[in-house]
């Protein structure tokens, strides 16, 4: 059995764990699932053996570990306030350390995901052959029939040209900038939907700030470092914390995003040093909708909406990043009800994950749909046209599943109702 190393330095939280059992009420994948290994309970006993050296990292053990959205619901209401994505996230990396990623992780986290160009050469060829994919409505395509075990997936066309390729390093405003942010594209503002990107950085113009987009920015690093590639996490958070280190602001509009940037110095450092610089880096960051209302202090009865959303009813959807993961749950809803001409209806369940977890949809997938089954529910209780949100990553999973349930809601990221 190898070396446990990142374990270790969060026992504290699985020797938290009093066993109540009340997770149970609030995980997602225990309600589809009712098996004891699915919620934090167990999760927290397993990574106890794990740590004595009583278990080891078996195929089961993996299957575990990675089935876990890491949706927070758990402990946000834990009355021991356990930490569980602390607990899996480094169970996921000690697993890492000792088996390795295996050829695709491996391929895709090292050498698309830490090369900014490569990554952009690969959605390119991506981009370029994505006609093969049957279309399902609009800009939306999904996997042919014949790929089974993925499922009939719907999901938005990579864009014809990229955030990347056309944005400027600098843009400023008409007056002296009354502060200079940096903005972080992320890889689906980047490649998929650029004209949100754009439409961000006008906004931030048109109050006074200075926007500059550097180049060098990376991915933030979610998918690789959630999933236990931590080598490869903190060579993204070095790419970013260099690539922004002149700005005031650290300004991204995907929730997952934004909470990634911050939480560098929760997971990632191996020393005093990295921890310091990560916390530095992370109270720069601010996701949009905590930006424009806290640091902006934009009233939000001044935004005006744009006309195509004008008599619409709108309801919200609370990204696990966004609400449990950086406590931004007001100030979307304060933009929501600045706008005039638009009915905003509160969803049931407005916090419950969409189920989309990053990889555990593509592992997952089935479960996916079970879990954003309750989701469906709850937007269709509103009777609303428009679901907001501010996850690219939430979008899509929503996409997918109301073109599945045959349901007329359109996704729209909150800012996009800006004009
Ligand atoms: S709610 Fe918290 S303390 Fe109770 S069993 Fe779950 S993780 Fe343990
Ligand atoms: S983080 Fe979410 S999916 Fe994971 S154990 Fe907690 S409630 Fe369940």
């Amino acid at each position: 059995m190898g070396d446990i190393k990142e374990l270790k330095q969060v026992e504290q939280y699985a020797n938290q764990c009093m066993k109540c059992g009340f997770c149970s009420f609030f995980c997602p994948v225990y309600q589809e699932e009712r098996v004891e290994t699915s919620v934090a309970r167990g999760k927290n006993y397993l990574a106890k053996l794990i740590i004595k050296g009583e278990q080891g990292f078996t195929p089961e053990m993996a299957e575990i570990i990675g089935k876990c959205l890491l949706c927070k619901r758990c402990a946000a209401n834990c009355p021991a306030k356990t930490q569980i994505d602390r607990v899996v996230v480094a169970a996921r990396a000690d697993m890492v350390r000792e088996k390795g990623l295996g050829f695709i992780k491996g391929f895709v986290f090292r050498k698309a995901m830490a090369n900014r160009s490569a990554m952009g050469r690969y959605a390119r060829l991506m981009q370029t052959f994505q006609w093969l994919l049957p279309k399902t409505a609009g800009n939306v395509r999904h996997l042919p029939d014949f790929i089974k075990s993925m499922g009939r997936r719907n999901f938005p066309e990579l864009s014809r040209t990229f955030l990347r390729d056309r944005v400027k390093s600098v843009y400023s405003p008409s007056g002296k900038p009354q502060m200079k942010v940096g903005f972080f594209m992320g890889c689906a503002i980047d490649f998929v939907y650029p004209d949100l990107g754009f439409k961000i950085i006008d906004f931030l113009v048109r109050r006074g700030v200075e926007v500059v987009v550097p180049k060098e920015q990376n991915c933030c690093g979610a998918a690789v470092y959630f999933s236990g590639d931590f080598e490869t996490g903190r060579r993204l958070a070095e790419a970013n914390i260099k690539a922004f280190h002149d700005v005031d602001y650290i300004v991204s509009a995907c929730g997952t995003c934004s909470s990634t940037l911050k939480d560098y110095q929760k997971y990632l450092p191996d020393n005093d040093d990295m921890q310091k610089r990560y916390s530095a880096f992370g109270e720069k960051v601010k996701d949009a909708t905590e930006f424009v209302i806290d640091v902006l202090k934009v009233d939000p009865s001044t935004l005006k909406l744009k006309r195509e959303f004008e008599g619409k009813t709108v309801t919200w959807h609370d990204p696990c990043h966004l609400v449990r993961y950086q406590n931004i749950k007001d100030q979307p809803r304060a933009i929501l009800k600045g706008f005039k001409g638009i009915t905003y209806a509160e969803m049931p369940n407005a916090d419950l994950c969409c189920g989309m977890g990053g990889s555990f949809s593509v592992y997952h997938y089935d479960l996916t749909k079970k879990i954003a089954a309750k989701k469906m529910d709850g937007i269709r209780a509103t009777g609303a046209d428009i679901v907001v949100t501010a996850c690219p990553g939430c979008m899509i999973n929503l996409i997918d599943n109301i073109l599945h349930n045959g349901m007329p809601q359109k996704v729209h990221h909150l800012l996009e109702l800006a004009e």
